[in-house]
């Protein structure tokens, strides 16, 4: 894949911020835990599933402790956690899990437990534009100034990364909630979004493609049609996203992306559905390194922790 190259402000930002930090992905099956300052120095990391969050954050709380009697305290910890959640410093929820329907876990203030207990800096964000963050750091958007990182999995969601920041704004993007056309002649299956039906999420997260074919996902064979209804499916998400945020790279992660036949077919019908319009070459000659894959794999949100942690370090 053809690669950008590093700007100097991102390698100023780099040598500035190899700071040991704390990194924390808090999904709603596992947590992962880490210290160390970056993809190659990874001091230590635990894995566990989300259970109740007295003992999850127990189990948290445990791991950073332990690696303070050896390596002393992180500078900063950063959360790439499940939502929907706060993000927003100044608001009396910051840092609370806000209306998730996993049980337990609606309105848990995840961060404050956390940085009551430890004592160092917290930084809280969703998972989507944490892991878009690694990717900006470390991964396959390092120098972009504008790009989105796309997961599809147990659910859908994106982060918007501008200057290496995630947007924000009421409260956080929720790119996998967005209508998209929905044509019941060639596709009957009504969705399975709780709150929208056939919502993006609806149509093509993970659950919904094992429910409208009657088997899970990942058993379906790589010629199976659910892999070009699928495609169809982020292909009409993106040309919402590529008309309204001009993103530079387009990265999709998730359990679902798995299935490399996916990206080619994706690609195709982007430009299918684009149709010239948007006359950008990344676009038009580039597509096979406009529409990617994450580089960090499934390491890109406890990574992306890292670098939001490093970000405290500095001010940002
Ligand atoms: P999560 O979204 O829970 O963090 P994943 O991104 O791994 O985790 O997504 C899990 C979902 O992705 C599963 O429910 C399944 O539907 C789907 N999935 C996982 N692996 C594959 C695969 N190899 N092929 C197709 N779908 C998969
Ligand atoms: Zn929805």
């Amino acid at each position: 894949m053809e690669k950008a190259t590093r700007n100097t402000t991102s390698e100023k930002e780099g040598s500035m911020t190899d700071q040991y930090v704390g990194g924390i992905e808090a999904g709603g099956t596992k947590f992962v835990c880490a210290v160390g300052t970056g993809p190659d120095d990874v001091r230590a990391e635990v894995r566990f599933p989300t259970t109740t969050p007295d003992e999850t954050i127990g189990r948290v709380l445990t791991f950073f402790r332990e690696q303070e009697e050896r390596f002393g305290a992180p500078a900063a910890i950063g959360i790439a956690s499940f939502g929907p959640l706060d993000p927003d410093p100044a608001s009396p929820t910051f840092g609370y899990i806000t209306s998730t329907p996993k049980p337990h876990w609606a309105n848990v203030d995840l961060a404050g437990a956390i940085r009551s207990a430890l004592g160092v800096p917290i930084r809280f964000d969703t998972d989507v534009n944490i892991a878009g963050l690694g990717e900006w750091r470390w991964g396959a958007a390092q120098g972009l100034d504008n790009f989105i990182y796309l997961t599809i999995g147990t659910g859908i969601g994106g982060g918007v990364l501008i200057d290496g920041k995630p947007v924000h704004g009421l409260i956080h993007p929720e790119l996998g909630h967005i209508p998209v056309p929905h044509d019941w002649t060639v596709d009957p299956y009504r969705g399975r979004c709780p709150y929208h039906g056939d919502c993006f999420e609806g149509m093509a997260a993970g659950p919904a493609i094992g429910e409208r074919w009657g088997r899970p996902a990942v058993e379906l064979a790589p010629d199976h049609p659910a892999w070009e209804l699928e495609a169809h499916y982020l292909a009409l998400a993106l040309h919402a996203f590529i008309c309204t945020l001009s993103p530079k790279r387009i990265i999709l992660g998730g359990g679902v992306m798995e299935q490399p036949q996916l990206f080619p077919l994706v690609r195709r019908k982007v430009l299918e559905h684009l149709n010239g319009y948007v006359r950008s070459p990344a676009i038009l000659t580039g597509i096979d390194s406009y529409i990617v894959p994450p580089e960090l794999g499934n390491r890109a949100g406890v990574l992306g922790a890292f670098a939001q942690a490093q970000q405290v370090v500095v001010g940002q």
